[in-house]
């Protein structure tokens, strides 16, 4: 069994993978694969009622708020946001707290202003940044929940009277927040919830239809809400399988329990970053994320064989990202509490060899 830390695409719980494999041979025994399945048929209507509800459910939205899943990955969403929701004249509220929201910044300049009031660029992306001010006429604030890149996470949800917009590519059902409290949420599935080429988007639908552009049919998520998130042909089998996870989290205990569990994987992996003489963790303690934990090595010339050691032990996809060096161990909801365990007690074994 190999441990895939992957940043993402990443792990999905086991019997989710077997589900989707047999889905492919015989979908829900009609004796057609459900990659040659119809979109509009009843059995796929199904899925995708099925899917949006459990994200209801889940989530605990209001019925101002609507689901849907749609084309593309979270950098479509950082165009499709602005677009929808600000005018050329208007100004939104953006965090720059780590390479995905620096993206997300760069291309609402596209559609209107930008203000960026708060930031951690200076230092690295090493830490949450706390006290800052909202314009009261910011279209919206933007914030990347998790910081995938650089491993911080905001631990608390910053209070503000315009409405709130967040990126939840990587922690997306990872813990309990007051989803109703964000006017737009969106995620690209691979982190969290299924296979790439999805967005779930989460929308409080009273704020839309407000800016004077003019937007193409299927960036408007007007049109996708009109028709059930099912305008045009969606990606069949990525909804499919963000539905097999849904079940599978729901059957799981739901949001609350998953983050429990959760909570106790990074606290495991972060004590033996904390206490090896050898590894070092690099943001602020007070943010660091559940989900991506970052660190590296005292001395760093001894990295690329801890990486090998690693490696050996069935250990795969902590290299950090391309752009930081150093390592991450991406430790998703469905990563099991025993895969990291396997990873501690590396780390563990890697420094004793060290010592000796
Ligand atoms: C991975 C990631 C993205 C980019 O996702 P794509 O689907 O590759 O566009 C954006 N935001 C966050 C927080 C991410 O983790």
């Amino acid at each position: 069994m190999i441990h895939n830390f992957n940043a993402g695409p990443s792990i999905l719980p086991k019997e989710v993978f077997e589900q989707a494999s047999a889905a492919i041979l015989n979908f829900d025994n009609t004796g057609l694969s459900i990659l040659e399945f119809g979109h509009r048929t009843p059995e796929f209507t199904a899925v995708m009622e099925e899917a949006r509800s459990l994200v209801k459910e889940l989530m605990q939205l209001n019925d101002d708020h609507e689901v849907l899943f749609l084309h593309g990955c979270a950098s479509t969403q950082f165009m499709q946001v602005p677009m929808n929701l600000l005018d050329s004249k208007e100004s939104a509220a953006y965090t720059d707290t780590d390479i995905w929201g620096h993206k997300a910044i760069t291309e609402a300049k596209l559609f209107g202003k930008v203000d960026v009031v708060a930031s951690s660029k200076e230092k690295n992306y090493s830490y949450i940044p706390k006290d800052f001010a909202v314009p009261n006429d910011s279209k919206y604030l933007h914030i990347t929940t998790n910081n995938t890149i650089y491993g911080t996470q905001w631990q608390t949800i910053p209070k503000t009277s315009v409405s709130l917009v967040a990126d939840m590519s990587s922690d997306i059902f990872s813990r309990v927040l007051d989803f109703n409290a964000f006017d737009l949420i969106y995620a690209g599935a691979q982190k969290n919830m299924g296979p790439a080429g999805v967005n779930l988007v989460v929308v409080n639908k009273n704020i839309l239809g407000k800016v004077k552009r003019v937007i193409p049919t299927i960036m408007d998520y007007r049109n996708h809400i009109k028709e059930g998130s099912m305008l045009n042909t969606p990606p069949v089998f990525a909804v499919y399988v963000c539905l097999l996870t849904l079940r599978w989290l729901k059957a799981s205990g739901g949001v609350g329990a998953i983050e429990k569990k959760n909570i106790e994987k990074a606290a495991l992996l972060y004590n033996e970053i904390d206490n090896n003489d050898l590894f070092t963790g690099n943001v602020a303690k007070e943010d660091r994320s559940k989900m991506n934990v970052c660190f590296v090595m005292k001395d760093p010339s001894l990295e690329k064989e801890f990486l090998q050691y690693a490696k050996s032990r069935n250990i795969a996809g902590i290299a950090g990202h391309r752009t930081t060096g150093g390592f991450r161990a991406s430790i998703y909801n469905a990563m099991p509490l025993s895969s990291v365990q396997v990873l501690a007690d590396t780390m563990r074994s890697f420094s004793a060899l060290h010592k000796a």
